[in-house]
């Protein structure tokens, strides 16, 4: 089984569990590496409220190096999921600065300052936009995100298909920009499988996006994006014989932000 590299701690406000409990679920599940990849402090504190403050980081490093003190047959990453918005590039590098992070997700929630679009407080939101127009927007900083040099790892790279708001036509043209950025800049795309309990019902990316990323030479992760003990690893079967039957046969495992490819 891969690594499991993207889940929360209740630090972000909507994820149940400490991470010394994720961590007892993995190894009862068989993985042997994990990461925390919990929803990184923005400038402002107020600025939404489903992720740490900033005065919580260290508290949250501490966690971390609780559950791997607690755990130590299981390697555990430290990692943080940052929000990417256009114009925040200072305060990542200052994020990154603070400890010593082995990977850092970037991750396109907001498409504007008011709109984190997976969101199902603002699902209103959607009814009144054109999708192609959301999907366009969303991927203009999804590709920006991957452009930046900022992260190791793109997270759930199609997450504009959550409430199945589709634009006409196939979604996986719009991602080839993105992929070809993706692969320029050598930053890995995530199998995230929180898609599959949502109301797309499928794993982030979707297929077609994904064979276009192995064509390009883009290289992933997996992720559950576990909000609670019992998701960590969650329908891994599903996502490794997805990525199987694309092509994939490595994926990438990240010490202190160096890249490792290893065969799954
Ligand atoms: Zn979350
Ligand atoms: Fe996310
Ligand atoms: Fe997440
Ligand atoms: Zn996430």
């Amino acid at each position: 089984m891969p690594a499991d590299y993207h889940m929360h701690t209740p630090l972000c406000r909507h994820a149940v569990g400490e991470p010394t409990a994720y961590a007892a679920e993995a190894l009862a599940r068989g993985l042997t590496e994990i990461g925390f990849s919990d929803h990184s402090p923005m400038p402002r504190d107020d600025f939404d409220d489903w992720r740490m403050r900033l005065d919580q980081l260290d508290e949250y490093v501490g966690l971390v190096q609780r559950a791997r003190a607690e755990h130590p047959a299981l390697t555990i990453k430290l990692a943080l999921e940052v929000d990417y918005l256009p114009g925040q590039e200072d305060w990542i590098l200052q994020l990154a600065a603070r400890h010593p992070w082995d990977y850092l997700i970037g991750s396109v929630h907001y498409v504007s300052d008011d709109w984190d679009i997976d969101n199902p407080k603002k699902i209103d939101q959607w009814r009144g936009h054109d999708p192609l127009a959301v999907w366009t927007r969303y991927l203009e900083r999804l590709t920006r995100a991957a452009q930046s040099r900022l992260f190791d790892i793109i997270g759930h790279a199609d997450l504009c298909k959550k409430f199945c708001f589709y634009p006409p036509g196939d979604p996986a043209r719009l991602f080839t920009g993105f992929l070809e950025a993706a692969a320029t800049n050598a930053v890995a795309i995530e199998l995230n499988t929180a898609g599959l309990r949502k109301d797309c019902r499928e794993v982030y990316p979707s297929r077609p996006i994904l064979e276009t990323a192995r064509q390009l030479g883009v290289t992933i992760t997996f992720g559950s994006d576990a909000h609670a003990p019992e998701e960590v690893g969650l329908n891994f079967a599903e996502a490794v014989a997805l990525a199987h039957g694309v092509g994939y046969t490595q994926s990438c495992q990240f010490t202190r932000r160096r890249r490792e490819l290893v065969p799954f």
